[in-house]
């Protein structure tokens, strides 16, 4: 996500952003209650127990409660129990699920933009890491109408944004299983600007961090990247684009089906849809980048303007991060106001009001592909990896474009701001801060701290190993400390956990290393 500081040159007035979120709340807000539906055509009453609360870390958190007992069925649940109803993530409890890890998510949405109306259908696949007797997946608000498991109808409860799936039979450990989840409504955002948005015949997605329950049923982490088909149905004129390639288009009378398919691992917060008035412009970066980009009519020669060096920044983070990594990359820009751009994987949301942001900005949104799309987070309080790793290629663009003074005028600016950042702990802002301009700018300052005591040399292949050691996986600030010291045995080990502790635990700002000669 951006944040207001990336864009030096921008506007004059540039308000210090501070995109402060009570995501929290998010948790009980726009549920349905406690409602149950049981399957008439299945006779189904599991014994399992629903969980309370999350204990374990991960998106493999296992069951909060063993049980053994039997279903009406007389199945014996040997060991069998519920999954987790939160992932984990301290800052977000409800968030993400236990006791299985999503491989695809296949989502069939038909949008009425005039009326907001979505009637989807979402079949997830996933793989079983215990014994399952009951589990959740999240989902905000929206009328669920059937819940089926391996294709039998399942009986279901909401509880706040949880969506409790009782087995009709026990999904055994190591093994796939589906579920299918009909449902409808006008889709709402959360609180603070996430989740799905109409305005004005435009529909957009903007779920970083916790807006993709608004629209689908998901293991709403980003420790659980899967696949994504999005089959959406619009009246015409209307175009849907979303994350992915665009695999087919079908007309069925005044309707049209695009679908749109992420084969590559994509976190949830990052699968986008856009519905509008929308044209496709393509182009091919020089070193061979397929581009693609869908502008409103009315904001395309702004947008033009805007992009007109995307490839050539694609192409010079390919030089530094390895290759680009996914199939194609794209940016969507309406002629609606949206708070910040989003980076979502292969398709940027970028709004009217930040088009004339800079290339700077436009840097930090596709330096995500690779820094927070590719290798991506498992927990929210590593958000530095994210926004302060894309700031820094951001200035790293500037150092390529301007030299050297380029890239100490960021430096020099940032260090001015983060005076009124002291108290805040980099490696820990809390859920509220997430996206706070310290995290970018410190983020920032830390990599740099880290160039300057371990050289040019060890530091670019550190951040080219980061991207192609966890490309397409998930990694945490610890693994990133390891490869710095991997990376750069000339530095005692002492030194490097002395940089990196002072920079992401401490809250007064540290002088930056003098550069070393390696
Ligand atoms: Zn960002």
């Amino acid at each position: 996500m951006s944040a207001a500081s990336t864009a030096r040159r921008a506007c004059v007035a540039l308000i210090p952003l501070v995109l402060t979120l009570f995501l929290a709340a998010c948790a009980a807000g726009g549920g349905t209650g406690q409602t149950e539906t049981t399957p008439t055509h299945a006779a189904v009453e599991s014994t399992a127990p629903s969980g309370t609360a999350a204990t374990s870390s991960g998106s493999t958190a296992p069951s909060e409660t063993s049980l053994s007992g039997t279903q009406t069925t007389g199945t014996t649940y040997a060991a069998a129990s519920a999954g987790s109803p939160g992932g984990g993530d301290p800052y977000f409890a409800s968030a993400g699920n236990g006791g299985y890890d999503v491989l695809g998510y296949d989502i069939t949405l038909d949008v009425e933009p005039d009326t907001g109306r979505v009637t989807a259908r979402a079949v997830v696949r996933a793989t079983a890491l215990q014994s399952l007797s009951m589990f959740s997946l999240d989902l905000v608000g929206l009328d669920v109408s059937s819940v089926l498991v391996n294709g039998t109808a399942a009986s279901f409860r909401r509880d706040g944004q949880e969506l409790k799936i009782t087995c009709p039979q026990v999904v055994e450990g190591d093994k796939q299983f589906s579920v299918e989840v009909s449902y409808s409504g006008v889709p709402k955002g959360i609180k603070n600007g996430r989740g799905w948005h109409r305005v004005d015949g435009t529909i957009y997605t903007f779920d970083e961090p916790q807006g993709a329950a608004c629209w689908f049923p998901v293991n709403d982490t980003p420790a659980d990247k899967a696949t994504y088909i999005l089959r959406i149905s619009v009246p015409k004129p209307y175009m849907a684009v979303a994350t992915g390639v665009l695999t087919s288009t079908e007309s069925h009378g005044n309707l049209q089906t695009f679908v749109w398919e992420m084969k590559d691992p994509m976190a949830s917060y990052l699968a986008g849809v856009d519905i509008g008035d929308l044209v496709e412009e393509t182009s091919t970066s020089k070193k061979g980048v397929a581009i693609r980009n869908y502008f409103d009519p009315k904001v395309a020669d702004q947008a033009r303007r805007a992009f007109a060096r995307q490839g050539e920044v694609v192409d010079y983070f390919g030089t530094l991060f390895g290759p680009y990594p996914f199939q194609v990359c794209g940016i969507v820009a309406l002629n609606v106001d949206i708070e910040a751009a989003m980076e979502n994987q292969t398709l940027i949301l970028f709004g009217r009001n930040k088009l004339d942001s800079g290339v700077g900005f436009l840097a930090h949104e596709l330096a995500h592909q690779w820094l927070g799309n590719s290798v991506t987070i498992n927990r929210w309080k590593d958000i530095w990896l994210n926004e302060g790793f894309a700031t820094y290629a951001s200035w790293l663009w500037y150092e390529h474009t301007d030299g050297w003074q380029g890239l100490q005028a960021e430096i020099d600016r940032s260090q001015r701001e983060l005076k009124a950042s002291v108290g805040q702990i980099l490696s820990d802002p809390g859920a509220g801060d997430l996206f706070h301009d310290f995290v970018y700018l410190r983020g920032a300052l830390t990599l740099h701290a880290l160039r300057l005591e371990v050289g040019d040399d060890s530091f670019f292949r550190i951040m080219r190993a980061w991207a192609e050691r966890h490309k397409f996986g998930n990694a945490d600030t610890s693994d990133f400390i390891a490869l710095a010291k991997e990376m750069a045995p000339q530095v005692p080990e002492a030194d490097l956990d002395s940089l990196f502790d002072r920079w992401l635990n401490q809250p007064e700002l540290p002088s930056l290393p003098a550069s070393r000669a390696h």
